[in-house]
């Protein structure tokens, strides 16, 4: 039978916050193929391997298409919805009478679309009395949306991705966007700026080896340089005074903080000379338009909301925000990591109000239709908050959503045995067998990307629309659908009367984000977004009636306001603090983690299921070691070798290579094992988990 396409649709790819547009193609209403949108905005007719690989992981044969319980002898059992549904609210409800309301919580996801986790935050917390959940964007973005919340007054990433084209100078700090976000990359190599394009990382990544210029700091030296580029900013009056007097805050105060980072005394303990540190600030301080990126590396550190707000110093000093080309800019990891930071209403209300104000619950409340009494007073405890409550034991149930934290978790055998002490542990996932799933007592079959309906938002604040290309295999239901039916049975279907699909939620989603700066009343609907090509945020009703269109790219702050009530932003320091775990005798050698591949995402729970991707990438977990290293344990390139840490070891094969400082090592985090050896620290602000750096010892196996 031919399986040549009848009709194409849109809908945006579901891995990365890239938020690349893909044209579906159609035979009898179900997707038979696709390749990437070449008039969407974000991407212009390129996609990488994950997008183009995007369908084949939906008919894998590890799909989760039935619910499944755990019976008496360990073993999983096919089971009804309605008997699934039933257990899972008699359990969950005898938890919370026996311990309280709060000792049942959530692990959701950026992942799922935004009005998927509307759904589900307004479910648990107004409906269920849940007070703690937290998503997996704890692992990736908590550090930029607090660094923002502080600096701006609201977590707003500013740039539009033409800035990557407009910039005359860009600086990429912890961010591998060559095989982290490729399409970015992409972006970056059409500028026809003659741009310099300046790269901070310990490693000699992909993107290090295209600049024009690379500082490979001391792993976690970033603040210290930071601060000792602002030193020099202004020593050489390299700094926008006009700008800093009319729109900063506490200029003094970073003048006088960073007067004993000159670059001299910071040298060594970056290991960037003085004349590169100069160098490199008098080149910030020259250009026209300097954009400034961070990823993974600033945001995956125990100092990390210090080290974003260093890099927006920078860019506030400078005058480098709200032109086009300029910004301090965080791109986002996941899909929808930006939605979760909007919607999920974890540490923020609904909509990115606050817990703590009454008036926004009377707003929120006001929006949903709901007494505002149902509203906690108070955000949840954070993703290592919820761990730390399995541990005391005041959390005994736990309901995790399209995440794998039995993987990805940091220190990984204590997150594991965590997951076993719960009374009951629900996974809603796309596949059955995920690590997580492992030490489930019910598994609930969720529908993928590509079988859904909803919205998500990329890093440049774009809505880009998700579509239902094909049917979910089995019984599997879309994770909306699986919380419509859980209102029902946990008795309060009536709250949630108006939630009857996903569009319906994007408007109640609107009205609650009124008068907020992520305020999109304007929106008409899911119809305008596609054809517009996806709406940045804001678009108010206002800007609906006005001359600029939804289509133009918009970036944040050109007036030079900013969200804190004085308008100002903050210019925000403190101290550098010594890493945690630095390496000692018995563990002499400094591990990262971070993404290997352009073609395996987080815990390859979906990457996994494509025999392309898998080709693209070693399957056999691997370490880069610097071969003066190897040299003196005897190490070759392709031997098995064996990495220790305090907490865990593991076998991986030596890939030998200069990527990689002697002393340093560098692991994928795409293995299982990985996380055996990280340990467990955190930002004090964000509470985000610090992936980059701890000690272990390597040898061969
Ligand atoms: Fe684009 Fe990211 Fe999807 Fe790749 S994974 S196609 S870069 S959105």
């Amino acid at each position: 039978e031919s399986m040549q396409a009848d009709a194409t649709t849109t809908a945006v790819c579901g891995y990365c916050s890239t938020g690349c547009g893909l044209r579906l193609h159609l035979r009898d209403d179900e997707a038979v193929g696709l390749t990437p949108e070449t008039t969407y905005p974000v991407n212009l007719g390129m996609a990488c391997p994950k997008g183009w690989e995007a369908l084949r992981v939906l008919d894998s044969e590890d799909r989760a298409t039935e619910p499944l319980i755990r019976t008496s002898d360990g073993k999983f059992a096919l089971v009804s919805w309605d008997h699934a549904l039933r257990l899972f609210t008699t359990r969950m409800k005898g938890i919370q009478r026996q311990h309280g309301p709060d000792s049942v919580a959530f692990l959701s996801t950026g992942q799922i679309a935004c009005e998927e986790m509307a759904f589900l935050g307004a479910l648990a917390k107004f409906g269920m009395g849940i007070k703690h959940g937290d998503g997996n964007t704890r692992q990736c973005m908590a550090t930029a949306a607090t660094a923002y919340k502080e600096s701006f007054g609201f977590d707003s990433p500013p740039f539009t991705y033409d800035d990557f084209e407009q910039s005359d100078c860009m600086v990429f700090i912890g961010a591998n966007p060559c095989i982290g976000h490729p399409i970015m990359w992409e972006r970056v190599l059409r500028n026809q700026n003659n741009p310099e394009i300046i790269v901070i990382d310990p490693r000699r990544t992909e993107s290090a080896m295209s600049a024009t210029q690379h500082l490979q700091i001391r792993p976690k030296s970033d603040l210290a340089l930071l601060y000792a580029i602002t030193n020099h900013l202004i020593a050489c009056e390299c700094v926008d005074r006009k700008f800093i007097d009319q729109h900063t805050e506490g200029f003094e105060k970073l003048c006088e903080h960073v007067s004993g980072f000159t670059p001299d005394a910071v040298a060594p303990m970056t290991g960037i000379s003085a004349d590169a540190i100069r160098q490199t600030a008098e080149t910030i301080g020259r250009r026209k338009a300097v954009s400034l990126w961070w990823t993974m590396g600033v945001n995956q550190s125990y100092e990390g909301t210090r080290t974003a707000q260093a890099i927006i110093n920078i860019a506030l000093i400078t005058g480098n925000i709200g032109r086009p080309g300029t910004g301090a800019n965080s791109i986002t990891g996941q899909c929808n990591a930006m939605g979760s930071r909007l919607w999920s209403n974890t540490t923020n209300l609904f909509g990115h109000h606050d817990f703590k104000d009454s008036a926004d619950r009377e707003k929120v409340a006001c929006s949903l239709g709901i007494d505002p009494e149902c509203i906690p007073t108070e955000p949840s405890w954070s993703y290592d908050g919820i761990m730390d409550g399995i541990r005391r034991g005041d959390i005994r149930g736990l309901w995790v959503i399209a995440t794998n934290p039995a993987h990805s978790w940091i220190h990984q055998s204590e997150a594991r045995n965590l997951l076993d002490r719960l009374d009951f542990l629900v996974v809603q996932d796309m596949y059955h067998n995920t690590e997580t799933a492992r030490h489930a007592d019910l598994i609930l079959p969720a529908a993928g990307w590509g079988e859904k309906s909803g919205t998500i938002i990329n890093s440049e604040r774009r809505y880009g629309v998700l579509k239902k290309v094909r049917r979910a295999p089995g019984k599997a239901l879309a994770d909306f659908y699986i919380f419509r039916a859980l209102a029902s049975y946990w008795g309060v279907e009536e709250m949630f009367s108006e939630w009857s699909d996903p569009e319906s939620v994007f408007r109640i989603m609107q009205r609650a984000s009124e008068d907020q700066p992520c305020d999109i009343t304007g929106i008409e609907g899911y119809e305008q977004i596609d054809r517009c090509g996806g709406i940045q945020w804001p678009w108010t009703e206002a800007d609906a009636e006005g001359d600029f269109q939804p289509e133009q790219q918009r970036r944040l702050f050109a007036d030079g306001r900013f969200y804190h009530d004085d308008g100002r932003a903050r210019l925000v320091v403190d101290d550098v603090t010594p890493m945690p775990e630095a390496p000692d005798a018995e563990y002499p050698t400094l591990l990262m983690t971070g993404r290997g591949t352009v073609s395996q995402w987080h815990t390859q729970t979906r990457t996994s299921k494509s025999p392309v991707l898998r080709k693209l990438y070693p399957n056999e977990a691997y370490i880069e070691i610097n071969p003066k290293d190897a040299a003196a344990m005897e190490i070759a390139n392709g031997d098995q070798i064996r990495a220790q840490s305090r907490r865990g070891s593991l076998l991986a094969t030596a890939m030998v290579t200069p990527t990689v400082k002697p002393g340093h090592a560098f692991m994928p985090m795409h293995y299982e094992a990985t996380n055996q050896l990280t340990l467990g620290h955190f930002d004090p602000h964000s509470r985000q988990p610090s992936y980059k750096d701890c000690a272990v010892r390597i040898e061969r196996a």
